[in-house]
């Protein structure tokens, strides 16, 4: 089956086609990192993660770019108020380069429990400042900039399409902005490319505004500056993939401004389509409410942890939503997806206890037992996702094919199927099913077999002692119509 993705471009759902038949160029809007991210932050990081794998199992070698706006995010989108690692820096009494590191690396560390792929370049902005410059050059010389007294700004005006990709309503912008804005803007969705460090101001993170960028020749005295937000993203990405990417994800938020403005300057300086895919996450609430920090509502990976959930139990509880719809956190639908992931366990541990023989395998008839085949439900897996990542029919499928091993004997399950299928769910939704259950030691095993000896032997005492001996190493035992299993308490 083909791969199809929404695409926020063209407000449907599409056939993927990348430039390039083999490698699919991939960009991700990175994390601000003045803070922790919260569990809305992780569920975009989630989703990614998943088209990742998706393109991996369509067979494409996948390159991709994530940044880490270590510079230049300011408190409102509109080019005012304070750059927010700065303030994370005086919160914690800190330099802003401390703050970027501190949070940076526990991102990081973040999407190792989470399981998330590493992307191949994890590059910070404040890496990038000489191909954010040339960036702002080339849309200088091309006469799309122009000078105010805080900064070099790009001029949408000079962008005839920039309303197309959100489909703004700028006439009802303009009548609806504040007076109090910067009155030195051509239009009020015109956007910073650099802000120059004001008078008076203390910053951490600073550098030397090039003469040539400059239009006002300035005398002597160095003009300090940083880049603007959206302007981190376009060199990053074009500077490693090229003018014209395959795909570029980022939350709902980001359409309007963000993604606009990168569209903006990135067209407007290499006259090519930025990026052909664009897909949006939409976001996570918190008890139907919007995650804020201002209402106190936001939970870290580290805080889910203290309340004796996994990093996994979160990404199960992402899956269950589909990336366009809106997710809602609450503790019973993350304690419901913990649940869900025990019972998989459960299954996953029977490879442990079916025969491993391949002639044997094959003479098993998957429909006469009644169970669907589990190779077939590792395609179907592969299919839920290829279409526009639907991760809800995706655990789906497991359910149906993992609940049709109940009514199974042990000796009839399909244990090379079993293991192909638990691979595949590991590959495509990164669950980590395989690594989480391993096999029992011989101690254990000798147990089962005494215990199945003893309650063969109707000795009903002898098999509830060994039943609390193996309950102490952790392992339980159900007893079903079909045998005994076990499974990691
Ligand atoms: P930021 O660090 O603010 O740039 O956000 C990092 C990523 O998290 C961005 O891609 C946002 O779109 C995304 N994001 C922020 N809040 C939420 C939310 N509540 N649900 C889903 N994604 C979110
Ligand atoms: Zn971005």
């Amino acid at each position: 089956m083909t791969l199809r993705l929404h695409n926020t471009r063209t407000q449907q759902v599409e056939v993927f086609e990348p430039l390039n038949s083999e490698k699919v160029t991939l960009y991700t809007c990175g994390p601000t990192v003045y803070d922790y991210l919260h569990v809305g932050n992780w569920t975009a990081y989630i989703y990614w993660d998943i088209l990742v794998r998706t393109l991996i199992a369509s067979s494409y070698r996948v390159e991709r770019v994530m940044n880490i706006t270590d510079v230049g995010h300011l408190v409102s989108d509109a080019d005012e108020g304070e750059d927010k690692l700065e303030k994370g820096a005086r919160r914690e009494g800190k330099t802003a380069w401390e703050i970027a590191e501190f949070y940076a690396e526990d991102f990081v560390a973040g999407m190792e429990k989470l399981g998330l792929l590493p992307p191949e370049h994890l590059v910070k902005a404040t890496d990038f400042i000489d191909q954010q410059l040339d960036l702002v050059r080339i849309l200088k010389d091309k006469g799309v900039t122009y000078q105010t007294t805080d900064g070099i700004y790009f001029d949408t005006a000079k962008f005839p399409s920039y309303a197309e990709f959100a489909h703004l309503d700028l006439a009802a912008q303009k009548a609806g902005a504040r007076v109090e804005q910067n009155t030195q803007k051509r239009q009020p969705w015109d956007f910073a490319l650099w802000k120059f460090t004001p008078a008076g101001e203390n910053r951490d993170m600073q550098w030397p505004t090039p003469d040539d960028l400059l239009e006002l020749p300035t005398g002597s005295a160095e003009i300090m500056g940083f880049p603007g937000w959206h302007l981190e993203c376009s060199a990053m990405a074009m500077s490693i993939l090229g003018p014209t990417i395959d795909i570029h994800t980022g939350g709902i938020d980001h359409i309007p401004v963000h993604h606009t403005n990168e569209i903006a300057q990135s067209e407007a300086a290499s006259g090519q389509r930025f990026a052909t895919v664009w897909l949006h996450n939409n976001h996570l609430k918190i008890d139907g409410t919007k995650v804020s920090k201002s209402l106190g509502n936001t939970y870290t990976l580290q805080q889910l942890e203290e309340n004796g959930y996994s990093a996994m139990d979160l990404r199960l509880f992402v899956l269950q939503g589909q990336f366009q719809n809106e997710g809602n956190f609450t503790f019973d639908n993350l304690a419901s997806a913990k649940n869900r992931l025990e019972k998989w366990r459960s299954y996953a541990v029977l490879r442990h206890q079916t025969h491993d023989r391949l002639d044997d395998d094959n003479q098993k008839n998957d429909a006469e037992r009644g169970s669907i085949s589990l190779l077939a439900a590792s395609g179907a897996l592969r299919e839920a996702l290829q279409d526009n990542l639907n991760t809800p029919e995706a655990l789906r499928v497991i359910d149906q094919a993992f609940s049709s091993l109940d009514s199974c004997r042990l000796d009839d399950i399909h244990h090379h199927g079993l293991i192909e299928f638990i691979r595949a769910i590991d590959e495509l939704l990164g669950l980590q099913l395989e690594q989480s259950t391993p096999d029992i030691d011989d101690d254990a095993k000798r147990l089962i077999i005494e215990r199945q000896r003893a309650r063969d032997a109707k000795d009903w005492q002898a098999s509830d002692r060994l039943r609390d001996q193996l309950a102490k190493k952790k392992i339980l035992i159900n007893d079903t119509p079909h045998g005994s299993r076990w499974q990691w308490a």
